[in-house]
Parts: C-alpha cells; sequence; structure tokens
C-alpha cells in the first residue's frame, strides 16, 4: 500500500501548516500552496491552524480540476460518515442529488443503501464511511471515463489510508471492477473475499440497480451477510492476543 505521505503528496497537500484565508481555489488544485514551514522549529503563530489531512483532503476535491468533471459539478462529493470506520462502503460517483447536496447516497438509492446497512445492524455515520469511486457527477449520469477514474483514484486512496477501514464494501458493477481492475461481471465478483490496497473486500450490487431488480435483493442479503460473517472473524482476529499488535516490552 502507498504510504499517507505519498499520497497525500501525490494529491499535492502534504503536511503543511497554513493561514486558513489564504487557502484559495487555485492553490488546492495547483498543488503544495507556497506555506509557512512547520519545520523551522518555531511553534505556529496562534493565528494559525493547523490543516488536518482530512481537512486538506476535503479542501483539495472542494476545489478539485483533476478531469473535465468539475466543469460540469456543483461541487465535490468527499464522502460521509465515521473518518475511523471499521466499514467502508464505496459506490460508483455523485448522482444529481448527491452533486446538490454535497453528500454520497442521498436519494432513493441512498434510502435503500441505508435499509441495507440497517439489515445488518449498521447506521450511516456509526462506524460507517461511504464514499465513491469518482467525487464528482458525471453528467446525465452517464458512466464515469477512464480518465476520470484514474484522476480521482488517488483521493479514494488518501481516503482509504486516513480511514484504515478493516473491510470495503464495494457497491455495485462499477465500484467492483474499477477498485478491482477487472471486467468480470459483478454476478462472479460477489460471493467471495477480495483485497483492495490490502484490505478484504466484498462485492454486491448497487442500491440503485436493487431499486430496479428487486429479486436479486437476496443476492444482496448474502452479500451483506458475507461481509458481516468476515468483519466478525476480522475483529476477532484483532482482539486475538496472538494477532494483536503489542507494545515492546
Ligand atoms: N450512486 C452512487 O454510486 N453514489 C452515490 O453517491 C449516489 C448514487
Amino acid at each position: 500500500m502507498l504510504s499517507r505521505d505519498a499520497i497525500l503528496d501525490e494529491l499535492g497537500i502534504g503536511p503543511a501548516w497554513r493561514l486558513r484565508e489564504t487557502a484559495s481555489v487555485a492553490q488546492a488544485d495547483a498543488g503544495p500552496p507556497a506555506l509557512p514551514s512547520a519545520t523551522d522549529g518555531s511553534p505556529p503563530p496562534a493565528s494559525r491552524s493547523p490543516l488536518t489531512p482530512w481537512d486538506q483532503l476535503a479542501d483539495a476535491v472542494a476545489h478539485c480540476t483533476r478531469c473535465k468533471l468539475h466543469a460540469t459539478r456543483t461541487q465535490g462529493v468527499l464522502g460521509v460518515g465515521d473518518r475511523n470506520a471499521d466499514w467502508l462502503f464505496i459506490g460508483e460517483a455523485p448522482g444529481a442529488d448527491e452533486d446538490r447536496l454535497g453528500e454520497p447516497f442521498v436519494g432513493q438509492a441512498g434510502k435503500l443503501l441505508d435499509a441495507m446497512l440497517a439489515a445488518v445492524d449498521l447506521r450511516r455515520g456509526e462506524n460507517v464511511y461511504i464514499a465513491n469511486v469518482l467525487k464528482s457527477r458525471p453528467p446525465g449520469n452517464r458512466n464515469p471515463e477512464p480518465d476520470e477514474v484514474a484522476a480521482c483514484r488517488p483521493y479514494l486512496l488518501a481516503q482509504i489510508e486516513l480511514i484504515q477501514p478493516k473491510l470495503i464494501v464495494a457497491l455495485g458493477r462499477f465500484a467492483a471492477q474499477s477498485l478491482l481492475d477487472t471486467d468480470e461481471s459483478i454476478g462472479r465478483l460477489r460471493g467471495r473475499l477480495h483485497r483492495f490496497q490490502n484490505v478484504p473486500l466484498v462485492v454486491t450490487y448497487h442500491p440503485a440497480y436493487l431499486l430496479r431488480n428487486l429479486p436479486d435483493k437476496a443476492r444482496a442479503w448474502e452479500d451483506l451477510c458475507l461481509a458481516r460473517r468476515t468483519m466478525q472473524t476480522l475483529t476477532t482476529l484483532d482482539r486475538s492476543p496472538l494477532t494483536a499488535s503489542r507494545s515492546p516490552q
């Protein structure tokens, strides 16, 4: 896995102190702004506040011009939820509602996603983070294009690096295929465990697809059960004295 610093570096948002009021649109996408250094040994003056990596990531997504979608979107949609979540759900891209409101999965598909979460005793925002492969809406809800996926990939990698989820659930064919870099059908990808950036990953149907294909809800339920069993195993392993990381004595 790329280190957190390498990912943030690629985004041009390496750790830095900066005056909040000087963060400009142009700076955010052009790379690291010329900022006062935190390494000169002096404590930062009271008027400066340190931007956390999450602040920097949100700022970079808000002002991103890495692909053509910036010209048509209303806003970048970074993600929502618990930034220390064990569960990371990844969809395709913001739709019209998400583009307007700035939060993933807020339309009809989002309601179904919330119901899917509830089915395995999860709630949006509680140990769950929700993101998309693309942070900007493709116009007219067309499919994301490869250059857009490539341009957005560092943001997703940075999110994963910051969240450190135990398990990823890929929602739908597009998310699954682009995360796993495959053109296998969702029917073949679901039902087994994969890995993305060394994080275990389960594939299930996209809630928007399920709204149109009700019989596949039963399969989605099986996928969620696989995800829940996997999480239980991972949590048990984490707690085991044989596998838990111990500080040196
Ligand atoms: N579909 C997605 O894949 N993501 C959203 O945020 C909304 C709909």
